[in-house]
């Protein structure tokens, strides 16, 4: 009997065990997949049936599991990693311990904003907005974002996307203008090396899961370009290009690494690579685009390793400084941040 699509849903999600656990090798298992029968799956069971077949992951990591594949890798986000590099010790509150985090207003207006601007793409009219004038376009742009308490923001947004949509219709590049990821949530799964860190060397090599949500990707031909949008304010310091850097290059592992049925429910082609990357602060009115950085891919590698190191030691060190410190939500249970209140 012919196989339908579920019978190839659970040859995949076989054939991904016996990979795993040592019975094929990968090539073995991708000959068998790219049989007829795998083709007679959509874009979508291949990619619900390959995130399926990947290792559990959790923040509740045990390195001396990584042996066994039945138990879960360490799931890594950009939020984790960020959090952790801030402090290890936050980290294991909020990630490990899951000790909830108090609300801020910052937060609360980056996830409206977000959303306002992810709505925004996905209900853009192109065939609509190219026929109007200059005012109507931005009048367009104006009135798809809500009336709430971000007005402000969203009007910078919105004369700044009906600048781009004009100077795009001008260029005749109007199938560049709607991003062609618009907040969409990507998975993978990569291997550390034990001696990628040269001061955190690790007992073995690691696989890790990474997650992550990736505000919007603009495709220029074949050049993809991560853009990340923040709600507060920018400043002009090195630092700030580094922590953007370290971002984005977290999005160009994650993309770079999908396997090929999650770039395909995507829209994404083999060809297509991520070239640059960028990040606007429209409170203030800055947008910045560069080509990507690979020493910064290779700094967010040695990251990876220096948690997977931190679990290896189960040492999370607090790193107190008490102008920041005095925000953090776990300040009243820290020893570094007792110490320093009382000592
Ligand atoms: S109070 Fe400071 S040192 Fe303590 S967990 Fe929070 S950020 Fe880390």
């Amino acid at each position: 009997m012919y196989p339908t699509n579920i019978d190839v849903k659970v040859h995949r999600l076989l054939l991904m065990k016996d990979v795993r656990h040592g019975l094929i090798s990968i090539k073995e298992a991708n000959i068998a997949l790219s049989t007829k029968e795998e083709n007679n799956m959509n874009t979508d069971e291949k990619y619900e049936a390959v995130i399926k077949a990947m290792d559990e992951y959790t923040y509740q990591w045990h390195p001396e599991n990584a042996l066994d594949p039945s138990k879960p890798i360490l799931k890594i986000t950009k939020s984790s990693l960020g959090s952790f590099k801030w402090c290890a010790n936050k980290y294991r509150f909020s990630y490990i311990e899951r000790l909830p985090q108090d609300q801020t207003e910052a937060m609360r207006k980056g996830t409206i904003v977000h959303n306002a601007r992810e709505d925004f793409f996905n209900d853009f009219d192109i065939s609509k907005a190219e026929n109007m004038s200059n005012g109507e376009i931005l009048e367009y742009c104006n009135s798809l974002f809500p009336v709430d308490d971000y007005m402000d923001m969203y009007m910078t947004i919105a004369s700044f996307e009906a600048q781009r949509f004009i100077d795009a219709k001008d260029e005749d590049k109007l199938d560049e203008f709607i991003p062609i990821i618009n907040e969409e949530c990507f998975d993978c799964e990569i291997v550390i090396p034990h001696d990628i860190h040269p001061d955190f060397s690790l007992a073995r090599d690691y696989k890790v899961h990474l997650q992550g949500i990736i505000d919007r990707v603009f495709n220029e031909g074949n050049n993809l370009i991560p853009m990340e949008l923040k709600t507060g304010l920018w400043k002009e310091a090195s630092y700030k290009y580094t922590g953007m850097r370290k971002e984005m290059a977290f999005y160009e592992i994650l993309i770079n690494n999908s396997t090929q049925e999650v770039r395909e429910k995507f829209g994404l082609t083999e060809d297509m690579k991520v070239t640059h990357w960028g990040w606007y602060y429209p409170a203030s009115n800055f947008i910045h685009v560069e080509p990507l950085k690979k020493v910064t891919i290779k700094s967010v590698m040695k990251n990876i390793a220096e948690l997977i190191k931190a679990y290896e030691d189960n040492l999370f060190l607090p790193k107190y400084w008490a102008k920041t410190c005095a925000h953090c939500s776990y300040f009243g249970i820290c020893e570094a941040a007792t110490e320093d209140t009382w000592g």
